[in-house]
């Protein structure tokens, strides 16, 4: 068995003991699996285990890596979990199913165009800056119902809220305040948790962890 599977099958199951213990019933969140950097080839082997949903944080890789393997199977899920520019919008409705780093009405408004052009609806995460921190993308938290209103205008499909807490700090808090965010504006999915902090996102009930490393190994 291939070493990234034996990686999916370790992560699944401590999952399933760590929401067993937390004693949540009906709650089974999904794992994408961040493939970014690496090559098909590689990924091909949880392709072909049926995992479905996969990440990826550039348009143009995303799209060479997997656009023939999505016309021979409709059931695989691409995520795109990077900053998006609204020049790549078109290209990424076309490649991708989920976006989760909505953060501009800009882009909000560059995706509902696209959508309707293409005729493809893709689902929306909202990226919260929870920290504030001026070298990451997402919204501010108090500019984030003025977004979620005017995706709702624009007739956007909103799922919920998606973080990356800063990397040097405790995710819990971050997680405590993107679930209270999500629960306040009656979202329903919560897109966070990655290879370092994915047992603590489940407290949370995270709906969609992005788990990389854990998976395919150390990116070079
Ligand atoms: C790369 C990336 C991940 C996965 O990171 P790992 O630490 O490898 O699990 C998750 N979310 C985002 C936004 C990323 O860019």
């Amino acid at each position: 068995m291939h070493q990234t599977i034996k990686n999916l099958i370790e992560i699944q199951s401590e999952i399933k003991q760590n929401i067993q213990k937390l004693g949540f019933i009906n709650y089974d969140p999904n794992i994408i699996a961040v493939s970014k950097t690496f090559k098909i080839e590689y990924i091909s082997n949880l392709i072909d285990f049926g995992h479905l949903h996969f990440g990826e944080n550039k348009v143009q890789e995303a799209n060479d890596k997997w656009k023939i393997i999505k016309e021979k199977n409709n059931s695989i899920k691409l995520h795109m979990i990077g900053k998006l520019q609204t020049n790549k919008v078109k290209q990424a409705i076309k490649t991708f199913d989920y976006i989760h780093s909505v953060d501009s009405k800009k882009l909000a408004q560059k995706i509902s165009i696209e959508q309707k052009n293409l005729n493809k609806k893709v689902q929306i995460f909202i990226q919260v800056n929870l920290a504030n921190e001026v070298q990451k993308s997402g919204v501010k938290t108090d500019e984030l119902l003025d977004l979620l209103e005017f995706c709702k205008l624009s007739s956007l499909k909103v799922l919920g809220l998606m973080c990356l807490p800063p990397f040097d700090e405790d995710s819990d808090k971050y997680f405590y305040d993107l679930k209270s965010l999500n629960d306040k504006f009656d979202l329903k999915d919560l897109s966070m948790g990655m290879s370092h902090d994915y047992l603590k996102a489940l407290k949370y009930k995270a709906t969609f962890l992005r788990i990389g490393s854990k998976i395919f190994g150390n990116r070079n």
